[in-house]
């Protein structure tokens, strides 16, 4: 079993919670910082193992790049827990069942986790772009 944690405990009683089910009645924002900065590390040691002909260097960061996703955040704006997004879903502090238990309609702000990591991806993706083609110009 998992040790005690005061975030899942609610998940433990008769009216269980199942992860999955909570995830519509969460407010979570998405915090790539981490990730990003795990990448930054990644890219700067990626162009030193081409330099310097290291292959197993090149082999380890690219190992390194793929995992650096799973180091993205989040933060719950009702309890202010962070953690890593591949936890998100069992996340159900008391605001999160309590709104589940109430029915309410899915919280409008902010977009599910899911689209914000996509938004960041996407983001990240065309200002690389961008800076490969203004690079490229000037
Ligand atoms: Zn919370």
């Amino acid at each position: 079993m998992t040790p005690f944690d005061p975030d899942l405990d609610t998940m433990t009683r008769p009216t269980t919670v199942a992860p999955g089910e909570v995830a519509d009645f969460q407010r979570l924002i998405a915090n790539p910082l981490l990730a990003v900065m795990a990448l930054l590390g990644v890219w700067v040691l990626f162009r030193y193992s081409l330099e310097s002909r290291n292959l197993a260097l090149f082999l380890a960061t690219l190992f390194a790049a793929a995992v650096c996703p799973l180091l993205i955040q989040y933060h719950c704006l009702d309890c202010g827990r962070t953690d890593l997004a591949l936890r998100s879903r069992a996340h159900a502090c008391a605001a999160v069942v309590h709104r589940r238990r109430a029915d309410e309609d899915a919280p409008f702000f902010p977009p599910t986790l899911r689209s914000q990591v996509k938004a960041w991806a996407l983001t990240s993706v065309l200002a690389g772009l961008l800076y490969a083609i203004f690079r490229h110009h000037s």
